[in-house]
């Protein structure tokens, strides 16, 4: 059996772990950071474990049941039926069913039927071959008009990507809408769930399994370097001292491989270093008082430069207290990306009393600000043809990160699924 090492104990890399060794191979994770997780990680917000960023299941997270069954923790989801509401311009609507889309007084009954057709249709599709070719903004625009555009989407796509927001897939938002849009209970009733205690829960018993079958986790031991040898994988460098493997799975973002590859051939780096990221400043205040009775709500007010907010209390219940996420997705080059803690607190608190004037700054209970370089890829047109195969030709390496799964969003579900994959590839 060959001996496997994996870079990056997140989800994907702790559940790829996982295979490998109930496969019977031997192996080890590296992972830089001093916790394991990853995006799933957690914190303590006084005295309540919270992910660092919010995460929410779906209906369709089918690898995601899988798993949880396999590990004997299926009875840890939860179901709630949750809503999304939309501030626009300075006031509340309910969204997110077709009475709310009728009755929001800002589209034509047109654009109110094009919007709605274009949701409906994309819960229905399953080939997305088409979609893989055009722009997301083109591919809105042809089915809600220019004013549906303006109205519902155009804020949202400027704040959440910046100066890439007119070169999006429309494949990628397509996966987006399908996922959330068939999370329902009926039409007019979203469903969302989540792990009682967080994604911890998954990531702790993933991590009890790994070290029961007899596979190493080393924390705090980020790997500088990964060498090859007459085109095949042969170790890592890790803290200075060099390791020989047979295989290796990284699972770090891949604008990260062309520096930890110096011996990459120049085609595969050149492919790697094209790919593009948002980063997240990820903004979670705990409050003595709601913003909304929403899940979500998305934004577009002329005073608020976020797309939207996250209130994570409106699915997992934290007692007297509620939790509410304002991410922040910006390009890593942004001034937002590296402005203090004090200011980003004072400035999402702020945009939080423009949602609901009644929340005073004694319902300010705690702050806790999380950063992330590489949060969110950036998958424009034909990213099928752009995007670097998980397993590559230099024998026994297989790379893969968030985007490896296009056209589905980062998410846990679809990670673990390709883990199973990439784990019963290694010979
Ligand atoms: C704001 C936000 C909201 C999200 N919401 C949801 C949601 O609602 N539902 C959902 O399913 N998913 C959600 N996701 C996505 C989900 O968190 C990710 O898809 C998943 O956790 C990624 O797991 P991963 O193992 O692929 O990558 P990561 O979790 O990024 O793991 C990679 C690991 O590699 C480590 N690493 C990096 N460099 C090195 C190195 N040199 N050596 C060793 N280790 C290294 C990192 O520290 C990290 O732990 C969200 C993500 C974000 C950022």
């Amino acid at each position: 059996m060959p001996k496997v090492a994996v870079i990056g104990a997140g989800a994907m890399g702790l559940a790829a772990a996982y295979h490998l060794l109930k496969a019977g191979h031997k192996v080890e994770v590296f992972e830089a950071d001093a916790v394991p997780g990853g995006m799933a990680a957690h914190f303590d917000f006084g005295g309540v474990s919270l992910e660092r960023y919010y995460h929410f299941v779906c209906k369709a997270d089918q690898a995601t049941f899988s798993l949880l069954q396999e590990l004997g923790l299926e009875g840890a989801l939860r179901w709630r039926r949750t809503s999304m509401g939309y501030f626009y311009q300075g006031r509340h609507y309910a969204w997110g069913d077709p009475i709310a889309l009728l009755r929001f007084p800002h589209l034509d009954i047109i654009s109110k039927i094009r919007y709605g057709l274009m949701m409906f249709t994309s819960t229905k599709r399953s080939d997305w071959s088409k979609l893989d070719r055009l722009r997301a903004d083109q591919w809105i625009k042809a089915w809600c008009g220019e004013r549906g555009w303006k109205v519902l989407w155009e804020k949202l796509f400027a704040l959440k990507f910046f100066e890439f927001a007119d070169d999006i897939s429309a494949a990628w938002i397509w996966t987006r809408f399908k996922r959330v849009g068939t999370s329902r209970r009926s039409l007019m009733q979203e469903e969302m769930g989540y792990i009682e205690g967080g994604s911890e829960v998954l990531i702790k018993r993933l991590v009890e399994r790994v070290l029961g079958m007899g596979g190493t986790i080393h924390l705090a031991s980020p790997v500088s370097e990964i060498h090859l040898e007459n085109e095949a994988v042969s170790g890592v460098t890790v803290s200075g001292t060099r390791l020989s493997f047979d295989s290796v799975i990284t699972t770090v973002p891949l604008p990260h491989i062309p520096k930890m590859i110096p011996a990459l051939p120049e085609d595969m780096r050149a492919q790697y270093a094209a790919l593009k990221n948002v980063g997240v400043v990820c903004v979670v205040h705990k409050l003595k008082k709601p913003v909304s009775r929403h899940f979500w709500l998305n934004i577009n007010d002329d005073r608020i430069e976020i797309p939207g907010i996250i209130e994570f209390s409106n699915l997992r219940h934290f007692g007297s207290n509620h939790i509410v996420f304002v991410p922040y997705y910006l390009p890593i080059t942004h001034p937002r990306f590296s402005q203090s803690d004090d200011s980003l607190i004072r400035e999402s608190f702020g945009y939080l009393k423009l949602l609901n004037p009644e929340l005073l700054d004694q319902d300010r209970v705690a702050t806790q600000i999380s950063r992330l370089r590489f949060a969110q890829p950036i998958c424009p047109p034909r990213y099928l043809e752009r995007i670097p195969p998980v397993a590559t030709r230099i024998r026994g390496l297989q790379i893969a990160d968030t985007s490896s799964y296009y056209p589905e969003d980062r998410g846990i579900s679809e990670g673990v699924r390709l883990a199973r994959e990439i784990a019963g590839r290694v010979q």
